[in-house]
């Protein structure tokens, strides 16, 4: 990494670790969905592999921690991270041990079973409250598995946990190469958009996403708003939004949303039409606003081709984007146009130069059903973290990492 920004200082890489013979501990995202003992995305463990490859190349043993859920301190077993590990040696290519505990004697007998080139996964790591709770002996004892320590769990970093910020207080240790990436692509967006730079914002709630829009007010040209969110700000705007999902406790946020943006220049564009349905299922008969008004019976729940169209240009005339949030109940196929239609926009205006990075899973879901994932340039595997890093803050996990150089 050459440059420093507040966010995102600088961190040491795993070139700064001495690995050769050295059992090294990885925290790693995995908290991937499962049904039952299947791993339904596999997309999280495929996003470690470069790490866990490069490592294992210059002569590491690696013994992997992670969490699944939240089992909140107890041993759930729906919450095992067993399951991922015949995806884990399909990855890799090789055998992984499992351990039925992440401390205690299951963790070291793991451990010490370990030939060269050899990995482990560790049983979930929010089995113990402790984790949660950055307790210093659980840290310890974490610690005391390895000689030192990769964070390749981007989307933990927003957390201070015992796996995030205190083991690297405890142990040589560095960023992994997906940690880099999606740093590198987040202060990108950041600090060094190409103009113009639009961010589309969607999903349900405004209040997730408060303090992301006011922070990207300071760097976007413009911010498209769709997806349930968009209806409190037509509401504080005095237009009718009928039964559409409303913030009645934000509708003072949005306001302020609008008139920083007006003072700023940012241009702030809301939906012009609707798909509307009187009820919230599938089967509901759709109907298409001509208006931004939704009549009082009525749900918006897409997008309506007006906006798809509004949208789609100002999408790819952009040189960045930065998108979050679906822009209406994709998981309903009569809803999904709209982000079908966005994502397809970015697709375009990515294969034209432009840089787009997407976080959150709901927008990820949306690729995945279209396959245009590839076609991003950075899909950021964090949906918490990339918000709060992209609100400004310092990450607890990057503070803990950055402290380590030297
Ligand atoms: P979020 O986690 O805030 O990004 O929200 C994602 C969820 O927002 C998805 O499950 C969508 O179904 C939902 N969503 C998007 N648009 C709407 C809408 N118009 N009305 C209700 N829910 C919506």
């Amino acid at each position: 990494m050459t440059s420093a920004t507040l966010s995102n200082p600088l961190i040491p890489g795993m070139d700064s670790l001495e690995v050769s013979g050295k059992t090294v501990l990885v925290r790693v995202d995995y908290n991937v969905p499962l049904d039952g003992t299947r791993v339904v995305d596999p997309t999280r463990i495929e996003s470690t592999i470069l790490t866990l490859k490069a490592l294992l190349e210059r002569g590491a043993k690696l013994v992997l921690i992670a969490h699944l859920g939240r089992p909140k301190g107890q041993r759930v077993e729906k919450y095992s991270l067993k399951p991922v590990v015949a995806e884990l040696e399909r990855c890799l290519g090789r055998k992984v041990v499992f351990a039925e505990d992440c401390v205690g004697n299951a963790a070291r007998t793991a451990v010490d079973s370990l030939q060269d080139g050899g990995v482990a996964l560790l049983e979930n790591l929010r089995f113990h409250a402790e984790e949660e709770k950055n307790d210093p002996k659980f840290a310890r004892e974490l610690a005391s598995l390895g000689d030192c320590f990769v964070q390749d769990a981007f989307g933990a970093m927003h957390r201070a946990h015992a796996s995030t910020a205190g083991i690297p207080a405890l142990l040589p240790s560095a960023a992994g190469l997906l940690v880099e990436k999606e740093l590198k692509f987040l202060t990108g967006v950041m600090e060094d958009p190409h103009r113009p730079y639009v961010a589309v914002l969607g999903g349900a709630k405004v209040s997730d996403k408060l303090a992301v829009t006011l922070r990207l007010l300071e760097s976007v040209d413009a911010i498209l708003i769709g997806g349930g969110m968009a209806y409190t700000f037509l509401h504080a705007q005095g237009i009718e939004v009928g039964k559409s999902l409303l913030e009645k406790d934000r509708v003072e946020d949005a306001k302020g949303v609008l008139k920083k943006a007006a003072e700023k220049g940012v241009e702030i564009l809301l939906p012009s039409d609707h798909l509307v349905a009187a009820e919230f299922k599938a089967d509901s008969p759709v109907e298409t606003t001509r208006t931004q008004a939704i009549p009082a019976d009525k749900m918006g729940l897409d997008i309506g081709p007006a906006t798809i169209e509004l949208f789609a240009k100002r999408i790819r005339s952009a040189k960045t984007i930065f998108w979050n949030g679906p822009m209406g109940v994709f998981e309903m196929d009569a809803f999904a146009k709209g982000s079908i239609a966005a994502a397809e926009a970015m697709a375009a205006a990515t294969a034209a130069g432009a840089t787009t990075v997407v976080g959150g899973g709901d927008s990820l879901a949306v690729l995945k059903k279209t396959g245009l994932g590839p076609k991003m340039t950075h899909c950021s595997t964090g949906g918490g973290a990339s918000l709060e890093f992209l609100e400004g803050k310092l990450l607890p996990g990057v503070a803990a990492l950055a402290k380590k150089r030297v």
